[in-house]
């Protein structure tokens, strides 16, 4: 009936632990990890990451090509400004026309075509090149008759637009070899719409490949780069019909492009029509990066539910632990009030016996008295276990050492249990050494640790009663050794019996009344005093408890020091 009382709480409250860890722990945990799980794959089938990058890369593209044309209207809004009127004289016309090519390097030809006269100059310096010269005398034969055919409607159109500028792009050849180049035609300012004037300008191919172009390009990674970081990437420009699958040769290209072919190209339309930008990533590529990103989150995901996994085992073990230590707490508190009982109830009854005069034998009465006594004597030694148990808690437990003929103090401890130990039947053997040197000690305290081997030994005896006490030296130790041929201690509770309030589960310790507090308090004794205590013990055969006390106390105080 007790047992069921006491066993259905414990129980039931586990029982309600593991709901709760359940519900609200261990659930939404795997929910969560489920979930994660289910959507990192789906981004590892939708190729989300590979998706999101080619946006970014479209727009980067986007925004670079922009970049290019505002570059390349402001340069010629420059030039046109500089261009003179074509009712300049024609000297006049001529000087401007050459200082226009001076103040712009940049420019291979200009030219300016009206009703009556069609001037072109080419840049002086570039004259050296049989090509350039080639494109000269080609422009200066061709474009009269252009214009002438088709000046009208090409004014009439640029004038229609916010800006009067058209451009065309063309390969050309340079002694150097194949190049690209950019031809702007614009209306002249302040010219009246009607007449049909047309000025050009040539862009240098040069100056496009090595400055124009790289200089954007290089300024876009850049700038990207400083916002982001990540990925170094690389950009480069190239004629788009070689995206058809020619082996594609960049015009102009950043540091880092090596070769291959880009991740997201880009054809432009407007004033690099016949050009493309292309992008993609240094030494990796897209699919690439989205495949080990994947993989990364898998790690993190998979390392995290590892981590949450071990929280809860952790947790588990944690609550268990606290909740035994209640069931303990509360154990203790009957097991206590039980000790307390019975021997102030021996009290009473032998002290009320006696009051009434019934008892007429000396040495009944002797033997009455001796009773009392002895009763009297647990009780104090259970108030002092609790006493000192609850200075130790609360962290109050002084001891005080002085050098101690622990020889004497074990004898005479002895000596006062001499009479119980021998009333209940069990063989003593005690073996003192007698030339131990002075230990420092707390002599209540060690007496104290002694009582309670002892107390122990005498309780958790059953049918072989025998107890023998050890004092002896070994090296720098003073050993003291409690053994019995009692009940013994299971292997996994020998390193428990330490803990405060821990009880075997054996029956005869369920029947013998104790509080859990002994062991703990010898060991906070032996601890205190720089010692160690240990148990030797096999279940049926006995136990022994060996207490080493150093020779040199805690403090470091020698043994042979003050008195
Ligand atoms: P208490 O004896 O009051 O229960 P202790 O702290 O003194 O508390 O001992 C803790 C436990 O260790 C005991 O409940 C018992 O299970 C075990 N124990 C201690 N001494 C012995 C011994 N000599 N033989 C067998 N078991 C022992």
């Amino acid at each position: 009936m007790k047992l069921k009382r006491r066993g259905f709480p414990g129980g039931f409250n586990r029982f309600r632990l593991m709901l709760t860890l359940g519900l609200a722990v261990v659930l939404p945990a795997a929910a969560l990890i489920y979930v994660n799980f289910r959507q990192l794959r789906a981004f590892e089938r939708d190729k989300v990451l590979e998706a999101a990058i080619h946006r970014d890369f479209q727009e980067m593209l986007y925004i670079t090509e922009k970049k290019f044309t505002k570059k390349a209207y402001t340069m010629t809004e420059e030039v046109r400004n500089l261009f003179p009127s074509p009712d300049d004289e024609p000297l006049e016309k001529e000087k401007k026309l050459g200082m226009v090519l001076e103040k712009s390097p940049w420019l291979t030809h200009v030219f300016l075509s009206d009703e009556k006269s069609f001037l072109l100059q080419t840049q002086p310096k570039q004259m050296g090149d049989q090509y350039i010269r080639q494109e000269h005398d080609r422009m200066a034969a061709s474009y009269k008759g252009w214009f002438g055919m088709e000046g009208k409607t090409m004014v009439g159109k640029m004038h229609k637009k916010t800006r009067p500028i058209d451009f065309y792009t063309g390969p050309a050849k340079r002694s150097n070899g194949e190049a690209y180049v950019l031809n702007a035609l614009f209306v002249i300012p302040h010219v009246s719409k009607d007449r049909v004037v047309i000025g050009g300008a040539s862009f240098d191919s040069c100056y496009l490949e090595s400055a124009f172009f790289k200089g954007i390009l290089d300024e876009e990674l850049t700038q990207k780069m400083t916002d982001q970081g990540g990925n170094p990437l690389a950009m480069m420009i190239y004629p788009a019909e070689m995206d058809m699958g020619y082996q594609i040769k960049p015009l102009a290209a950043t540091s880092g492009w090596g070769e291959g072919k880009p991740e997201v190209a880009r054809k432009f339309d407007d004033v690099f029509r016949g050009l493309a930008l292309g992008i993609k990533y240094q030494g990796t590529s897209i699919k690439e990066l989205g495949a080990t990103w994947v993989h990364r989150s898998f790690l993190i995901l998979g390392f995290l539910s590892l981590m949450i996994v071990g929280g809860l085992v952790l947790t588990k073990h944690v609550v268990s632990k606290e909740m035994a230590l209640a069931r303990l707490k509360s154990d203790f508190v009957s097991n206590v009030s039980h000790e307390l009982r019975t021997p102030l109830a021996l009290i009473r009854l032998y002290a009320e016996t006696l009051e009434l005069g019934r008892i007429t034998t000396q040495d009944k009465k002797q033997q009455y008295y001796r009773i009392i006594r002895k009763e009297s004597e647990r009780l104090t030694a259970l108030i002092n276990n609790i006493l000192d148990f609850s200075r130790i808690e609360a962290g109050r437990k002084e001891y005080e050492f002085r050098n101690t003929d622990i020889a004497e103090l074990v004898r005479n401890t002895l000596e006062s249990y001499r009479y119980q130990i021998e009333q209940q039947g069990f063989a003593f053997e005690e073996s003192i050494d007698a030339n131990l040197p002075a230990v420092p000690v707390d002599r209540e305290a060690i007496a104290r640790a002694l009582v309670n081997l002892v107390n122990n030994a005498l309780k958790y005896s059953a049918d072989e009663k025998f107890l023998g006490v050890k004092l002896y030296r070994e090296d720098s130790m003073v050993k003291l050794e409690v053994a019995d041929h009692g009940i013994g201690i299971a292997r996994r509770d020998q390193s428990k019996i330490f803990e405060k309030f821990y009880r075997a589960g054996d029956p005869l310790v369920h029947n013998t009344k104790g509080s859990g507090l002994g062991l703990s308090l010898v060991r906070h004794i032996t601890l205190a005093h720089g010692g160690e205590i240990a148990v030797e013990s096999t279940p049926g055969r006995g136990s022994k408890f060996i207490l080493s006390l150093p020779l040199v106390s805690a403090t470091g105080r020698p043994a042979h020091g003050a008195a």
